[in-house]
């Protein structure tokens, strides 16, 4: 068997909306009434994510002193990532031509985000995927559970995943940032980084991923192709 783990802010989920407009917030929060500050454009704002830039230090870009661009990380990290804010998120581009590419071959698909139960139910079901992941195929953080950090969360996760489905023959991985890339190689999976997310190709190169490519799209035929090959080299 061959199975796909994907990731889903990124690669399946365009979250830039929600983020940049977490971002306007919090600035109209944190700024005085008199204060003269910079607003970023939506794509200055989200390279400045995708280059990996922290909250304050975009605060501070902003004009915020250091005790505002303070509170706005603060803020920032209380807001992005509640309920109500989600209905911003929309599917990345082709993602759900991906995905039933993925229906039409033998592919194990499997989701594991860091996102909360609920919070990867309830747009599952908005966006209409939910057939392409039964429950049995959907990994995410219990709704309960206290989240530490995605780079050490994500291999936990990972293990349960990976004690839990049945054996593959050949595991690929999916992500758009460090920690999904960081999760596939300490269990020796092979992983593609996609650009579709919140990372830019310089900073997911360094940490060496097998492929990076535009999309979830161009990841499966990676894969497919990869698989392809292998069975040709097999079977000669
Ligand atoms: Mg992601």
């Amino acid at each position: 068997m061959l199975r796909l783990i994907t990731d889903f802010d990124g690669p399946i989920m365009d979250v830039s909306e929600r983020y940049y407009r977490v971002y306007l917030f919090c600035l109209n929060r944190v700024k005085r009434p008199d204060q003269e500050i910079r607003v970023l454009s939506k794509s200055e704002f989200w390279q400045l994510k995708r280059s990996r830039m922290l909250e304050k230090d975009i605060g501070r870009l902003c004009g915020f002193e250091e005790q505002q661009a303070q509170e706005f990380s603060r803020l920032r990290r209380q807001y992005v990532h509640s309920l109500p804010n989600l209905v911003h998120d929309h599917p990345v581009e082709g993602a759900r031509e991906a995905l039933e590419r993925i229906e039409q071959t033998n592919l194990d698909l499997v989701v594991l985000t860091m996102r909360r139960c609920r919070e990867l139910e309830i747009p599952l079901k908005r966006h209409n995927l939910e057939k392409f992941f039964p429950p049995s195929q959907r990994y995410c953080i219990a709704d309960d559970y206290q989240i530490t950090r995605d780079i050490q969360d994500k291999p936990k996760l990972m293990a349960k995943a990976l004690a839990e489905l049945p054996p593959a023959a050949e595991v690929w991985m999916v992500g758009d940032t460090e920690a999904d890339i960081v999760a596939a190689k300490n269990y020796g999976i092979k992983v593609i980084s996609v650009l579709s997310g919140i990372r830019d190709h310089a900073r997911l190169a360094p940490y060496r991923p097998h492929y990076i490519v535009n999309t979830l799209q161009e990841a499966v035929e990676v894969i497919l192709e990869q698989s392809l090959l292998e069975q040709l080299t097999i079977n000669n």
